[in-house]
């Protein structure tokens, strides 16, 4: 058996004296696609941030591929992972927000090479394949040498893609990855994503486009205050809600 890509179990997470995840749980699938969808404030980004260890969790544990996030094993106990350890685990995990966070005193292409030839020591030539590569992927082949202030938001978020892509990730997360654009933009990235869940990418996607989750989810989780309401199915979670929040919810999105 593989292990799960994302495993969640009993996560707490509190902003001082702030509650804002209870007792998550959470199993991803390699593969997998799960949209995760909540009103504002329900603690959606902050899962996300805890998967990528950009947060401390209080209680429970995070496992990416079968590695504790944010811990490691050392006899009986856990300790806190180094910065260093904390890198190399960020390393294997995409990120993307909702703002595109692209360099803008750089180039796309250069946008692309920077983590690669950086962080993972890709020699150049070969950061620039990857690149190229990816950005055909997304459809943006003929804008490397553009600046990102010279593109749509909707091809700044298709490159902020890429760019995680070029790491070669085996996990991508995506924090409502089209809410910042126009809505005529919102279809091209979501394309890309669906394109990505064709290609058996893992995924973790917030996002209010129902839509898209109802045809590329293979799993919905609702989330509410702090807590996995309930997960099912598309089908099962957005036809046919059984808690009242999620119905209340759905009603105002849909
Ligand atoms: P969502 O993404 O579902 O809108 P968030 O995870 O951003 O929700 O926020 C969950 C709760 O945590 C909210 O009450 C928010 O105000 C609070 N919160 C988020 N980030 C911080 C922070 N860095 N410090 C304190 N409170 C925070
Ligand atoms: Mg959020």
């Amino acid at each position: 058996m593989n292990d799960p890509a994302v495993e969640i179990r009993g996560v707490h997470k509190l902003y001082g004296a702030l509650h804002v995840l209870h007792e998550v749980d959470l199993t991803v699938a390699p593969a997998q696609v799960v949209c995760l969808i909540g009103p504002s404030g329900s603690g959606k980004s902050t899962l996300l941030r805890c998967i990528n260890n950009l947060e401390k969790i209080q209680a429970g544990t995070i496992l990416v591929d079968g590695q504790l996030v944010g811990y490691r094993r050392s006899g009986p106990d856990l300790v806190e992972t180094t910065h260093r350890e904390t890198c190399r685990a960020r390393q294997h995990i995409g990120m993307v927000f909702q703002r595109f966070n692209l360099f803008h005193h750089l180039t796309v292409l250069q946008n692309l090479i920077e983590a690669p030839t950086h962080v993972q020591r890709v020699p150049k030539g070969e950061a620039i394949e990857r690149a190229r590569t990816m950005l055909a992927r997304v459809g943006l082949a003929d804008k490397q040498a553009n600046y990102p202030a010279q593109l749509s938001g909707g091809q700044q978020q298709r490159v902020a893609i890429a760019r995680a892509l070029c790491m070669r990730p085996k996990l991508m997360l995506f924090d409502e990855p089209t809410s910042a654009l126009d809505p005529e933009l919102v279809g091209e990235v979501l394309d890309v994503l669906r394109d990505l869940a064709d290609q058996a990418m893992t995924m973790l996607v917030v996002t209010h486009e129902i839509g898209f989750a109802r045809q590329v989810a293979d799993r919905v989780v609702f989330m509410d205050q702090g807590r996995i309401v309930e997960q099912g199915t598309p089908a099962q979670v957005l036809d046919d809600p059984r808690h009242e929040r999620t119905r209340r919810f759905l009603e105002r999105v849909g």
